[in-house]
């Protein structure tokens, strides 16, 4: 209880940022924090969504996927696999499109990332939408693997992100007004 208070109290929250009417949930300051940082792997541990041996590999997005997910993996004997925007992988790759508010958005792995069957556990800081989370599941379908679960710093709660992502099992260690 003391450390999951102590981990809420440094995710700070800005009001207007990146646009009018958004408020933006802060992860910086809880990795800045060697005490934050501590309990925040410790917490994802041991509140995975899967046993250690349901799953292969880690898939985070980018860019605050990449902050934690590696150490994640590393931790738990597992490989990570970079979901990135499009343009930044060299080929060959596999693409997902899917829709924002305005416009759309690309996510890209490269192809020989994730093998046939392998099961990824895919990880970010926070899920809104889903939007982003079910392009990465839908490229990891693409890649031939297989949706293990997902893994999330922080839920808003009140927009069923997790709904959007089908059924698959899944936690969060932070729900957000
Ligand atoms: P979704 O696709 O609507 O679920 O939005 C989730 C994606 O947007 C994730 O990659 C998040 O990192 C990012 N995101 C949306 N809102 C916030 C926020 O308040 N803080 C940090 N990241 C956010």
């Amino acid at each position: 209880k003391a450390d999951a208070d102590y981990l809420i109290s440094l995710v700070r929250a800005i009001p207007g940022f990146p646009k009018e009417g958004i408020l933006f949930r802060d992860i910086m300051p809880v990795l800045a924090d060697a005490r934050g940082l501590s309990i925040l792997m410790d917490a994802l541990v041991s509140n995975l969504p899967i046993a250690n041996d349901e799953f292969d590999a880690i898939a985070g997005l980018e860019a605050r996927g990449f902050l934690f997910g590696p150490a994640l993996a590393e931790r738990l004997g597992k490989g990570f696999i970079a979901v990135r925007k499009a343009g930044k992988l060299p080929p060959p790759t596999v693409s997902e499109s899917y829709a924002l508010e305005y416009g759309e958005a690309t996510v890209e792995v490269e192809r020989d990332a994730i093998r046939d069957g392998e099961r990824v556990l895919i990880v970010d800081d926070l899920i809104a939408t889903g939007g982003s989370a079910s392009a990465a599941r839908d490229l990891v379908i693409s890649c031939g693997g297989v949706v293990a679960g997902f893994s999330f710093i922080m839920e808003l709660s009140g927009l069923d992100g997790v709904k959007a992502l089908g059924d698959h099992p899944t936690s969060s260690l932070l729900a957000m007004p």
